[in-house]
């Protein structure tokens, strides 16, 4: 039976806020507040994308994963790493919340073959990797931090974070159009 086992990181290459395109292409989509939008597809429109109605968010490997992306980087490469609309600390820990929140939901595994960055997805798939995508392979408050340490970074982040989820210390909330996790009192 098919099932959501993966999640894929990324960023939009767009402004610090989603916009429709975004929307339809990642299921949840962070803006630099650490606010999180919920995309036109669900998670589970994913379990089947042969029917053409699912989120189209990595190339070669959209089947059972869930796209989640944060708001940001348009005009970055890795030799210019240059940009107007950087990613935000609270972005990237809104993000690493979110996928430990669906990591716990879904009942997926946080190791590197099931939670990945687009750009180690590329990396690790032969027809993508000569137009392999960037996403998420800098951060400009870690400029120290390597792009294949990234990945590694985030998910122990996440990891954090799920162990706090797994014992009720932050809530998901519907605030508006948007969510936020809230510490649970
Ligand atoms: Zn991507």
């Amino acid at each position: 039976m098919a099932s959501l086992n993966k999640i894929c990181l990324h960023w939009t290459g767009g402004s610090n806020s989603p916009c429709a395109t975004d929307l339809n292409a990642y299921h949840y989509c962070v803006d630099k507040f650490g606010r999180i939008y919920a995309g036109i597809h669900k998670p589970e429109d994913n379990l089947n994308c042969q029917d053409g109605n699912y989120a189209q968010h990595c190339g070669g490997g959209n089947t059972g994963c869930i796209g989640l992306s944060v708001c940001g980087m348009a005009g970055f490469d890795l030799s210019k790493k240059q940009t107007k609309y950087p990613l935000s600390q609270k972005q990237l820990e809104s993000l690493c919340c979110l996928a430990a929140y669906l990591s716990f939901k879904y009942g997926i595994v946080v190791s590197g073959k099931s939670v990945f960055t687009h750009y180690e997805f590329d990396q690790k798939c032969p027809r993508q990797k000569r137009k392999g995508k960037s996403d998420i392979a800098y951060i400009h408050y870690l400029p120290n931090l390597s792009q294949n340490s990234v990945g590694n970074y985030l998910r122990q982040k996440i990891s954090w974070y799920r162990s706090k989820i797994e014992n009720n210390k932050y809530k998901f909330i519907k605030k508006g159009n948007y969510y936020e996790f809230f510490i649970s009192a």
